[in-house]
């Protein structure tokens, strides 16, 4: 007999945790698996304040409290952002992830690691059998539904009779010796440094940094070729930066996140920023919706994609329209030239602008601001057009 529970989350990363740990406070019956267990995840760890609302972050997990976003427009010029209070914090990924499972596990969570998730097979109209691997065999397990919350998934999506991602782009980190004020991200925006992208110097302490890129290709070789730059270089004290690693990201969220049995949640549907490639506060928030809907479905005794198709629209109702608008953003800021950049940063940085666009910042929401910032850079003739920008600053 296979074993059962109401429902199976697949993957015991921030979203995972956070998932199971409120269905098992709600009286479910839920088991997380997780492939790997303790592992170093490629992230820099940001996360912003509003995150606490729906989870703890303990202090111990804490590395930087950050106030201040100093944004360097190629090398010419600076856009600083700062807050009275702290915005985010600077997290360590591995004892933040393992807080969270602990949490789960406290609240009544089934904890199966070493447990990979490869098929899935739906028995209407409320039971799933998934088909797990771990060290010694394969065996199945059955439940009412699934939730994916394995991130970046391409092959378990197309299992799982899902449409994949609409692109990927490849972040890229590496931890350095340098000396830092721990209150302040730097972010550098320049096609000629990342081409389609932009690269990162966040604190962890005063004489470390995470630096790292996302850009759609050879991101390795482009942070190697960047920390030899003078602009970072002079600021590297330990000469043999640690390894660089690198993992992909997809660029927006697959078409239908659910389907029978399964609904999928966090950075396994895409449901990262469009402007950063943040991806626990969103994740976060779309797993609360992913929970009120498994709690429809156990009620009704259905997890069919009819009943599940109403996740989709409560995440969508979310935070669909900031991902919208950070991808028209994002399309806009691609097709700029380092002197174009340069030119937006004037208009948006010169005449007070900058101050009003500054009343409407917030960190985890990007919607007002991107639509604030194209409309004077379309009065001042800059605009998407086709996917590229036209017109010059009269
Ligand atoms: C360089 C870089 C920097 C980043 N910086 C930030 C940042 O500063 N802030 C931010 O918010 N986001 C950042 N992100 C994105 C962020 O790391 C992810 O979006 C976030 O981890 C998503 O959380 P998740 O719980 O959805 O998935 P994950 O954290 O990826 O967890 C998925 C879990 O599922 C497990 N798993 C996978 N497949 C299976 C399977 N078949 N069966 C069982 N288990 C499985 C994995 O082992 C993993 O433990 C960054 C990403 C990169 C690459």
């Amino acid at each position: 007999m296979p074993i059962r529970y109401q429902v199976v989350v697949a993957g015991s990363g921030p979203v995972g945790s956070f998932v199971a740990a409120s269905l098992a406070n709600k009286g479910v019956e839920t088991a997380l698996l997780e492939k790997n267990g303790a592992t170093l995840p490629i992230c820099t760890g940001i996360i912003g304040v509003e995150t606490e609302k729906l989870v703890p972050i303990p202090a111990e997990t804490i590395c930087s409290r950050i106030n201040s976003v100093r944004m360097n427009v190629a090398f010419e010029r600076e856009l600083v952002y700062s807050n009275p209070g702290t915005m985010a914090y600077v997290v360590d990924r591995q004892s933040f992830d393992h807080s969270l499972l602990q949490k789960a596990i406290a609240s009544g969570v089934h904890y199966l690691e070493g447990y990979r998730v490869k098929k899935l097979s739906f028995n209407p109209p409320n039971t799933v059998v998934i088909t797990v691997k771990n060290e010694k065999e394969e065996e199945k397990i059955e439940a009412n539904l699934l939730i994916l919350a394995t991130g970046f998934s391409p092959t378990l999506l197309k299992e799982a009779g899902l449409k994949g991602y609409p692109g990927t782009v490849e972040g890229v980190q590496t931890e350095v010796e340098l000396s830092t004020d721990t209150s302040i991200i730097e972010v550098y925006f320049s096609n000629a440094l990342v081409p389609k992208g932009f690269l990162w110097v966040v604190p962890i302490s005063k004489n470390r940094a995470r630096v790292g890129l996302v850009t759609p290709e050879k991101g390795m070789k482009i942070l190697k070729e960047a920390l030899n730059k003078d602009f970072l270089k002079e600021r590297i004290k330990e000469r043999e930066p640690a390894k660089i690693r690198m993992r992909l990201l997809p660029r927006g969220p697959i078409p239908e996140t659910y389907g029978n049995g399964l609904l999928v949640v966090g950075e396994a549907a895409g449901q990262l920023k469009a402007t950063t490639y943040g991806g626990i506060y969103y994740g976060l928030l779309c797993g609360e919706c992913a929970v009120e809907t498994a709690l429809t479905a156990l009620s009704l005794k259905r997890s069919t994609k009819n009943v599940l198709s109403i996740y989709q629209t409560q995440w969508e109702n979310r935070i669909g329209e900031e991902l919208r608008e950070g991808a028209r953003w994002r399309s806009l800021f691609e097709s700029m030239s380092d002197e174009q950049m340069i030119l937006a940063a004037d208009i948006i940085g010169g005449d007070g602008i900058f101050n009003k666009v500054k009343s409407v910042v917030k960190f985890d929401w990007h919607k007002d601001l991107i639509g604030l910032g194209l409309s004077y850079l379309k009065r001042h003739g800059l605009s998407v057009v086709n996917r590229s920008i036209s017109g010059r600053a009269s």
